[in-house]
């Protein structure tokens, strides 16, 4: 099958062309051309299956079809995303394929001055790409009308629903026109996702795509046994042994992924690390250095890590895994895209063992474990942290004196003047 065969007009299979790309991927070849016939989509399917084109192409496309428009342009499509990071991909992802069309789309986000995204918005749009918090806020003053919309895109709704967006995402759907396409992509099919997919879809068709535990089977993964103390000499030695030049290292917390990245740095290995508590402009130039390889380590967290979309990203470490074993494949997912081999490293130690069994139980396998390296495992034990005792708020010394009875404040009342009611039991 190659996109000739996917009834995509000339200008988006010349920019497709541009774009290096020779074959739809399978998630391209089931829904294009379905959603060109006007169909409602369900789409399970998870970042590095080609998703994004597979609803940038048909939105263009018809939208494209309206032909030359008079008067300030409408908004006709909106994709709405959960991270800052993954609008932009999708931005530019629109500006790629589009690159041949009279478009305009533009992207709003939160955590950066409205003004520049005011102004895209009152030179009109045919395309919005947004995140839920900037497009209500943007809403709510009257920049934005969604009155003429025709085609919803619901990207990540199960990433939505984990960061606490649903409420958000059900304000925006409130606002939308009846009369509409609807497309829907989540990388799972929990209850609460299918429940919300049920709300917004109309008869829609099911594609499916590498369902979830299968994508890690071709990926290379390898596990090492560590004490918690010695993951960072590991790390070390392991980035030393490796050639990869694009590595992603994964952490559960902010702190950790600084810590890591500061570690690195300070013995020599260029990084840097993403996560909520970055300003977006250190996020950006963070993700710019490491796509064009001037830090060779990415530091990251889950959410942040999101929207990361390195070709060619060779090698992901999980420095501590995940306690919930999707994040696990969606991690090492961000290797091995689009049809590249890719390699994921994990790091286990005692207290993650329980992580460890519910991945290999969802992937379907056992991560083989490196045996022969410098810091084997030695701590069997969960080290509990030692309580800090907290003072007491008030020292014997500074105890406060009791409160005044009733009868006291009464005297003192009458003493300054004051009309009273203190003590008159009938007051009420
Ligand atoms: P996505 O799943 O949308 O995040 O896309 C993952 C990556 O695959 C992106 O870097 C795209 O540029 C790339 N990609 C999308 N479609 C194709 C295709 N048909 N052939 C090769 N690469 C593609």
């Amino acid at each position: 099958m190659n996109f000739n065969e996917l009834n995509i007009i000339q200008p988006i299979l010349k920019a497709i062309e541009e774009e290096g790309y020779t074959t739809p991927t399978p998630i391209q070849e089931q829904a294009i051309p379905k959603v060109l016939n006007g169909h409602d989509l369900l789409g399970c399917a998870q970042t590095g299956t080609g998703k994004t084109a597979a609803f940038s192409i048909p939105i263009l496309q018809l939208i494209g079809a309206h032909g030359e428009q008079t008067g300030k342009r409408k908004i006709k499509s909106l994709i709405l995303t959960p991270t800052r990071e993954l609008a932009i991909q999708i931005g530019e992802s629109l500006r790629a394929y589009g690159r041949h069309m009279k478009l305009r789309s533009t992207v709003i986000f939160g955590g950066v001055n409205q003004n520049p995204q005011v102004n895209q918005l009152q030179q009109g749009v045919d395309i919005l790409v947004a995140t839920p918090g900037r497009l209500l806020d943007l809403m709510m003053q009257g920049y934005i009308s969604l009155k003429d919309l025709e085609i919803f895109v619901l990207d990540e709704a199960d990433r939505m629903l984990d960061m606490g967006f649903i409420h958000d995402v059900n304000k925006v759907i409130r606002a939308l026109p009846n009369d509409r396409q609807n497309l829907f992509f989540s990388a799972t099919m929990a209850p609460e996702i299918m429940k919300l997919a049920a709300s917004i879809l109309r008869d829609p068709i099911k594609v499916e795509v590498t369902p979830i535990s299968t994508t890690a089977e071709i990926i290379g993964q390898s596990l090492y046994f560590v004490d918690k103390n010695n993951k960072p000499n590991l790390l070390f030695d392991v980035l030393n042994e490796q050639s990869a030049q694009s590595v992603l290292v994964f952490t559960r917390t902010k702190h950790g992924a600084d810590r890591v990245a500061k570690y690195l740095v300070k013995n020599g290995i260029k990084s840097d690390a993403i996560h909520g508590n970055k300003s977006q402009n250190h996020r950006q130039r963070a993700l710019n250095n490491f796509k064009d390889r001037s830090i060779r380590v990415l530091v990251a967290t889950d959410i942040a890590a999101r929207g990361i979309d390195v070709e060619l990203m060779e090698l992901v470490i999980n420095f501590e895994l995940p306690n919930i074993p999707e994040t696990y494949v969606h991690r090492i997912g961000r290797t091995g895209r689009a049809g590249n081999l890719g390699n994921a490293i994990s790091f286990c130690d005692y207290e993650e063992k329980a992580y460890l069994k519910d991945i290999e139980k969802l992937i379907h396998q056992t991560i083989p474990v490196i045996e022969n390296h410098p810091y084997p495992m030695e701590v069997f034990e969960i080290i509990k942290k030692e309580r800090q005792v907290r003072p007491p708020r008030n020292k014997p010394s500074e105890k406060k004196s009791p409160k005044p009875t009733a009868e006291q404040k009464l005297d003192s009342a009458k003493k300054k003047g004051k009309k009273t009611w203190f003590g008159k039991r009938d007051r009420y």
